[in-house]
């Protein structure tokens, strides 16, 4: 399966109905759960969970938030199609948090808003559904959020933690290093980085205006991570990018 053919690039948005169905072929394939938290304009907002071993850490994964960043579904669609997810966590996953601003490819849902900015007040529809859903899941130990930077050229991260401090960003980030270029400057979004890490991530100017990585920390996530590549990068680089981050920051939840 090419999962590029999700992707139309005249409107660089994506063919959402072909990538839901694909989703959850693959899912259901792979041992997945799939269930629907809410609709979005005709679309359903799908979750995707699966157990791992008895006591098994609980990894969320979600994408798919800003319509003009295909890079995450697709990569999660790829791992799906690949049976990448390792058998021995337990996954929570949210693949297209915004499906009409994908099918778009604006960064904004169907009424022009940005989600990841209302995970305090919880305005809009699609977000409200996501946080109750989320709401009713146990604690997680590792939340992983897909996302690309229009404004950058390389790959960098940050992190939201409450944990103690580790040294998986900078593990991520060499990791990542092998196939991607990693983003040096060292003022990101108004936040100091070095080599491609925000660290630590500051409330910089949102207020009350939270981002979805805001309200995982607020509920006591142990560990987050924002994966951001660089949208001036060919797709399928992207999609790599993130599949090599996401295998690299699970390896110390995994059995050894
Ligand atoms: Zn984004």
């Amino acid at each position: 399966m090419n999962v590029l053919k999700t992707y139309s690039r005249k409107r660089r948005g994506l063919h959402v109905n072909r990538l839901l169905r694909a989703i959850q072929r693959w899912a259901l394939r792979t041992g997945f759960e799939v269930v629907s938290y809410g609709r979005e304009e005709g679309y359903p907002l799908v979750s995707l969970s699966r157990h791992g071993r008895p006591g098994a850490a609980r990894i969320y994964l979600s994408t798919g938030m800003h319509g003009d960043e295909p890079g995450g579904p697709l990569a999660l669609l790829s791992m799906l199609h690949q049976d990448e997810f390792p058998r021995d966590l337990d996954w929570v996953i949210c693949p297209v948090l915004n499906p009409v601003g994908l099918e778009r490819g604006t960064r904004e849902n169907g009424d022009g808003l940005d989600m990841n900015r209302d995970y305090h007040y919880c305005h809009i529809p699609a977000v409200l559904a996501h946080m109750i859903w989320l709401s009713q899941k146990p604690g997680f130990d590792l939340a992983l959020l897909m996302h690309e930077d229009w404004g950058t050229k390389g790959f960098y991260l940050n992190e939201f933690k409450t944990g103690p401090v580790t040294d998986l960003d900078k593990r991520i980030i060499s990791t990542v290093k092998n196939v991607c270029p990693i983003e040096e400057t060292e003022l990101i979004d108004g936040m100091p980085a070095t080599g491609g890490i925000v660290h630590p991530f500051r409330d910089g100017n949102f207020g009350n205006q939270w981002p979805e990585s805001f309200y995982l920390r607020d509920r006591g996530v142990a560990t987050g991570l924002n994966f951001e590549a660089p949208s001036c990068l060919p797709l399928a680089d992207r999609i790599t990018a993130f599949r090599t981050a996401l295998h690299e920051a699970v390896k110390p939840f995994q059995q050894n």
